[in-house]
């Protein structure tokens, strides 16, 4: 079993942890949830809350994987923009999708009230452009979301705006959700994992699924030490899925994404930094995205690699990042470096649904997953509870392509792509 990455998050933690047993014997349950990061965590809490009987099942530690790890940045959006889907799949599905994606917003507000989850949760989610060509896409999104989707909580800020939100003369603007926001991801998922506990969830730790069978009216769940059969499974592993298939697995592509944290920054460059506290994320394709800490450090991401190895040399390359978007933090170093996986699928819209009767999937939030992942659980577990498709059905409207490429040969070929569009970033700025 491996231990929580050595991160901003688990030093800054104002808790206990909680440490759940391995699975050993066998069990018996209604639903058998593989993966205990935010879908697994919200599958839980709603399928317990309907009644099911229901048994997680996580390899590591609770959160472990990217819902521990990322950047805490919360915004309504599904996609690299739903408008982009309109002209595939019509305007019915879009909206369908674009209202999920606010119900998504809000259930993390509910659950944070509802369970009384102390994550340091603060408002605002700012798109900052990076070139000129930017702005008339934020207008022409603007125009969407208002004219077909009726949503009008967002606005464009000018160049001078933003600079006094962020703190850099370095964007020609941004769009700003009101909506959106931040938050601690892994005081989150720690409060989902208790609120899943006071609901009779049985949490195995150390229990890393080896095989799933599934056989007429249940499926087998095996680890290495212990086995559970149940009536419905859902595999919620997302960039992290490996042994186990299901036929889902070449949808997803994992990337690895790095963060940094700084020492909390003096109180002149708190003045002068994000005194908006928004948390910010640009426009490039290889982007960079950052916010302060409630303790004020600038929690800095972005830069996609290969692996997990090599941290100094990638704390360097995010701090340098960094820099040029901030000249004043030059002399202010990361106290903290950590990487994990992210799921992307090929058109960067979430792959939700049933690869057999019996065997629920939800992966591949493409980013987007801090907000998303909540309602992807919700509609897991009310299709299962239902025994009808609801909101899943539009879901899998949505075809995801397999990646090019094996296992083996998929990254390579990603960061090729990453390189060549990066270039594209720095012929347009
Ligand atoms: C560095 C970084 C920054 C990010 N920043 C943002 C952001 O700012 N905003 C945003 O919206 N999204 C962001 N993301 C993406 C977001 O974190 C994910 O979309 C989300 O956390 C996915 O949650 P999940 O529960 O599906 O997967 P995970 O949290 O990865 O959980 C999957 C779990 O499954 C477990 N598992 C896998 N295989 C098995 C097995 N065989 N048996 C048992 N358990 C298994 C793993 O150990 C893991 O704990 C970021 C991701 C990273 C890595």
């Amino acid at each position: 079993m491996q231990d929580y990455p050595n991160s901003y998050y688990i030093d800054s933690l104002d808790r206990k942890l909680i440490h759940h047993p391995s699975l050993k014997d066998s069990y018996e349950c209604d639903l058998c949830i593989i993966g205990g990061g935010f879908t697994g965590l919200s599958t839980a809490i709603e399928a317990s809350k309907k009644g099911l009987k229901v048994i997680l099942l996580e390899q590591n530690k609770v959160a472990w994987g990217a819902s521990g790890r990322n950047g805490g940045q919360i915004g309504p959006d599904i996609s690299n923009g739903v408008e982009s889907l309109e002209k595939k799949y019509g305007f019915a599905t879009v909206k369908s999708l674009w209202d999920i994606s606010l119900d998504a917003v809000k259930l993390i507000d509910h659950r944070i009230n509802e369970f009384e989850i102390q994550c340091d949760k603060k408002s605002g989610n700012l798109s900052a452009a990076t070139n000129q060509a930017k702005i008339q896409d934020f207008e022409n999104e603007i125009n969407y979301f208002q004219r077909k989707l009726d949503y009008h909580s967002s606005k464009i800020l000018s160049k001078d705006e933003v600079s006094k939100a962020v703190g850099t003369d370095r964007y020609f603007g941004g769009h700003l959700y009101h909506e959106g926001g931040h938050l601690h991801p892994l005081k989150y998922a720690l409060g989902l994992a208790d609120a899943a506990l006071s609901l009779n969830v049985e949490i195995f730790e150390d229990s890393k699924v080896i095989k799933i069978s599934e056989e007429k009216d249940y499926v087998e769940v095996f680890t290495s030490s212990g086995f559970v059969k149940a009536k419905n499974i859902a595999l919620c592993c997302n960039a992290y899925l490996e042994e186990i298939d299901a036929g889902i697995k070449s949808k997803i592509m994992p990337i690895i994404n790095y963060m940094i944290a700084t020492k909390p920054l003096d109180e002149d460059l708190q003045k002068t930094i994000l005194p908006s506290d928004y948390c910010v994320c640009d426009t490039n394709f290889d982007l960079n995205y950052y916010r302060l800490s409630y303790d004020k450090r600038m929690i800095f991401g972005g830069g996609v690699s290969y692996s997990l190895k090599h941290s100094e040399k990638l704390a360097k390359n995010t701090e340098r990042r960094m820099m040029k978007v901030f000249p004043n933090l030059s002399d202010v170093k990361a106290e903290y470096i950590w990487g994990g996986y992210v799921g992307i699928t090929v058109n960067r819209t979430p792959d939700i649904g049933q690869s057999s009767q019996k065997i629920f999937y939800a992966h591949g939030f493409s980013g987007h997953g801090v907000a998303l992942t909540g309602i992807a659980g919700k509609i897991i577990a009310n299709s299962i509870v239902s025994g009808e498709k609801g909101a899943l059905e539009t879901f899998e409207k949505i075809k995801h392509k397999n990646f090019p490429g094996g296992r083996l040969f998929r990254m390579p070929l990603l960061v090729t792509i990453s390189a060549l569009q990066k270039m594209t970033d720095i012929f347009n700025a």
